[in-house]
């Protein structure tokens, strides 16, 4: 095995790794096409200039990379970054995973610029895209993103609903002082867009660590202050969809409301995803800096070495029934963006 280079990745640490029976494996990636980020949210990360990864894998390892993955059992695949609409050939790389015949091929992205991006990213087969909308408010919007313009994104979120994605949701992060008093406005936006609205729990990850602990607003107070508008039910997931549970609207079910609750609560047990980061680090978990190199094996073309290199990564795995995931210390030195969050 390859050594990893610290402080980026490290890997074998004590973690509590499952003992009796392994856990199935891996059936979701996230994949970071770059760390690079044009904004840098509050939480995220602390300035434009925290420093990047040096080496990515280039189109040959990529695609090396993306054969192992599938031929190792994944099936649904999240493209992230950093903001993967800065990789020069993030369409490509989308038609390319679309060619393996995946199930689920969905996109996170700040959509600074998805205006010109949606509709190339759907015809090569993207079906699902998800935005980050932190607030309406042009000036909080960019108080809180360190810069962004709120009226791009917006019309990056028109313009994937013009593209005929299956399905568009946005992501808020919500922090208390800064945009907990939007969050109607926010369901009143986008249920008017045919866009699914989720709050996020502030996580304790890199920078959301250094965050005060009063920030974070959990999803039961969220709930509370969207009460007039949600059913009174429990919040369901929807199968293979990630740890988001979602609560219908009173005034139409069909429509509905997404928290996630990476805080207050933890997902770890029913688990599948494997993240892969930009330089080629395959991560089974997003609060650790445990992860097995595979650049070198993707950049000479060892589909069946990045296998191997996935299972090796999938032992590291916590055991999903005592690991408490983002509320771990260890998830305090992860950076969401060189991770792809
Ligand atoms: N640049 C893209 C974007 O803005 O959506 C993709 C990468 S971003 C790291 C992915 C998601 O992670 C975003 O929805 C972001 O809000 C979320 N995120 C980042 N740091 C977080 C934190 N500390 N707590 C909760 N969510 C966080």
């Amino acid at each position: 095995m390859i050594a990893a280079s610290p402080p980026q990745h490290s890997r074998g640490r004590s973690l509590p790794l499952a003992e009796a029976a392994p856990r199935a494996a891996a059936r979701t990636v996230r994949i970071s096409l770059t760390d690079r980020c044009d904004l840098a949210c509050l939480y995220c990360r602390p300035s434009r200039s925290d420093g990047y990864l040096e080496k990515r894998l280039d189109d040959n390892a990529w695609h090396t990379m993306a054969r192992a993955l599938v031929q190792s059992g994944v099936r649904r695949v999240r493209i992230t970054g950093g903001e993967p609409l800065l990789h020069p050939r993030v369409v490509e790389r989308v038609a390319f995973i679309a060619s393996l015949g995946v199930e689920d091929l969905a996109l996170t992205t700040n959509a600074t610029r998805l205006l010109a991006l949606a509709r190339p990213l759907r015809v090569a087969g993207l079906h699902r895209i998800t935005v980050s909308v932190d607030s309406l408010v042009a000036e909080r919007f960019e108080r809180i993103t360190r810069g962004g313009q709120l009226a791009a994104v917006l019309d990056g979120v028109d313009a994937a609903r013009e593209a005929g994605f299956a399905e568009v949701k946005s992501n808020t992060v919500v922090l208390r002082g800064e945009n907990d008093d939007e969050l109607a406005d926010i369901v009143a936006w986008a249920c008017a867009r045919g866009v699914v609205p989720r709050f996020i729990e502030l996580m304790r990850v890199g920078e959301g660590a250094r965050l005060p602990a009063e920030a974070l607003v959990g999803a039961s107070e969220m709930r509370q202050r969207l009460a007039h508008l949600l059913a009174d039910e429990a919040g369901v997931p929807d199968p293979d969809r990630g740890p988001a549970r979602y609560v219908p609207l009173r005034s139409d079910p069909k429509l509905r409301v997404g928290f996630i609750t990476g805080s207050t609560d933890t997902f770890c047990a029913s688990c599948d995803r494997l993240r892969v980061a930009s330089d080629g680090v395959l991560r089974p978990c997003l609060a650790t800096n445990d992860g097995v190199p595979a650049m070198s094996l993707a950049r000479s073309g060892d589909v069946n070495g990045i296998v191997g290199a996935i299972a090796d990564a999938w032992a590291l795995k916590p055991a999903g029934d005592t690991w408490k995931g983002c509320t771990e210390s260890s998830a305090a030195d992860v950076s969401m963006r060189a991770i792809g969050g």
